[in-house]
């Protein structure tokens, strides 16, 4: 373990305050506590390691005028996240706002050498188009519990032939900066905490949907990852001993029944039954049914799919009571949903906390759906990296 003395308390805690935005001398100086000789030192460091600038001076109080300060323009962090068919890389500024993003199809059976080289392929490209030398740090998602201490997959059901990869120190390697790995739902909860409604919130549930479902837990402001590091990981709980298959190989997950793939299984299995007509259709019309013919059929109106989307969330809802009760979270944000579903998820999934769970833990307790969408993840990823680049100046 790394000893963090005081001096580089005070720059960790100073570039996560220019991580939200600029502020000035002053200000920051009065927020760390620091006397004025102290805290320029500290800058003087920071700005000589390339991550602060100066941004001119700051608005008038009074008195003496102070300079504001900001993360240095040149900071780029990356960002991959892969699942759900997809890879997606990303670069963000020293704010972690999103500058450039890039999406391709991406099916994980390829193999993590692969995946893993094309993601390296990627970075490289967006990195030599900002006309970068180097990435400050890159934060990786992936769909299934992961190591965080080794940066490898855990066995995931959703990662076939991952298991052990070692995608930390391979994307270190390739692109010659610091890597971290996490597990989306965790890396989302992070993207929610800086970016999304979590910002308001030390404590909150991220619950992510998809064909992973996972939770993200923050905690007194921190992401809490448990003892190996796989804390949140509720998709394999077990809800019923006789229930559907589920991809681990056991029955009666709770992935079994609100993961994306049994969603598509059981409007399916009604399109053919006729007995829906909207998925009838689309089955006809389009072939293989996805999530996103589901949210069109919900919102077109259709009962039979409304009602596929509210078994699925009570399902779920029965998993959050527990959750809540354990935990207290001050608000339970919902990600991953896909369009059309999320109103009919989320009001069947407030029915089900708010009737069954106890009134301290839910008495102010919003459950809401993420307003970040498919940033999330981009978002948490450079927030994963961040953190640790931050802590190691
Ligand atoms: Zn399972």
């Amino acid at each position: 373990m790394t000893m963090v003395g005081p001096e580089i308390a005070d720059q960790t805690r100073l570039l996560r305050l220019l991580r939200d935005g600029p502020r000035s001398r002053v200000e920051l100086a009065d927020a760390l506590g620091l006397p004025r000789a102290r805290f320029a030192a500290e800058v003087d460091r920071l700005t000589t390691q390339g991550l602060v600038e100066t941004a001119g001076p700051a608005a008038s109080r009074g008195g003496r005028r102070s300079s504001l300060l900001r993360m240095a323009g040149q900071v780029r962090f990356g960002a991959v996240v892969v699942g759900d068919g997809r890879l997606e890389v990303a670069l963000t500024d020293g704010e972690l706002t999103l500058l450039t993003r890039y999406a391709e199809p991406l099916d994980v059976r390829v193999g993590p050498e692969a995946a893993v080289s094309r993601a390296v392929e990627v970075l490289g490209k967006l990195r030599a188009e900002a006309g970068l030398a180097k990435l400050a740090g890159v934060g990786v998602a992936l769909p299934g519990p992961v190591t965080v201490r080794a940066g490898a997959p855990a066995v995931a059901p959703a990662l076939p032939g991952w298991h052990q990869f070692p995608v930390r120190d391979t994307i270190a390697a390739e692109l010659g900066c610091p890597v971290q790995v996490d597990n989306d739902a965790n890396v989302m909860a992070l993207g929610e905490l800086h970016a999304g409604t979590g910002r308001a919130f030390d404590d909150f549930l991220y619950v992510k949907l998809g064909n992973a479902v996972g939770c993200g837990l923050i905690l007194d402001g921190a992401l809490y990852r448990g003892a190996a590091s796989g804390a949140g990981d509720v998709g394999h709980l077990p809800l019923a001993e006789d229930g559907p298959l589920c991809g681990c190989g056991q029955t009666g997950c709770l992935e079994a029944y609100c993961g994306d793939a049994a969603l598509v299984r059981e409007a399916v299995t009604a399109a053919r039954a006729g007995r829906s007509t909207a998925l009838g259709d689309r089955l006809a019309a389009t072939g293989p049914l996805t999530t996103a013919d589901v949210g069109r059929a919900v919102t077109d109106g259709d009962p039979v799919a409304q009602t596929l989307v509210r078994d699925a969330a009570r399902r779920l809802g029965q998993v959050v009571v527990s959750l809540v009760s354990f935990v207290n979270p001050a608000i339970v944000i919902i990600g991953g949903a896909a369009p059309g579903i999320g109103p009919v998820l989320l009001a069947e999934i407030r029915g089900v906390v708010y009737r069954r769970s106890t009134p301290l833990a839910t008495g102010s307790m919003p459950i809401v759906l993420s307003d970040l969408d498919d940033r999330a993840a981009l978002i948490g990823g450079a927030r994963l990296i961040s953190d640790q680049v931050f802590a190691a100046c």
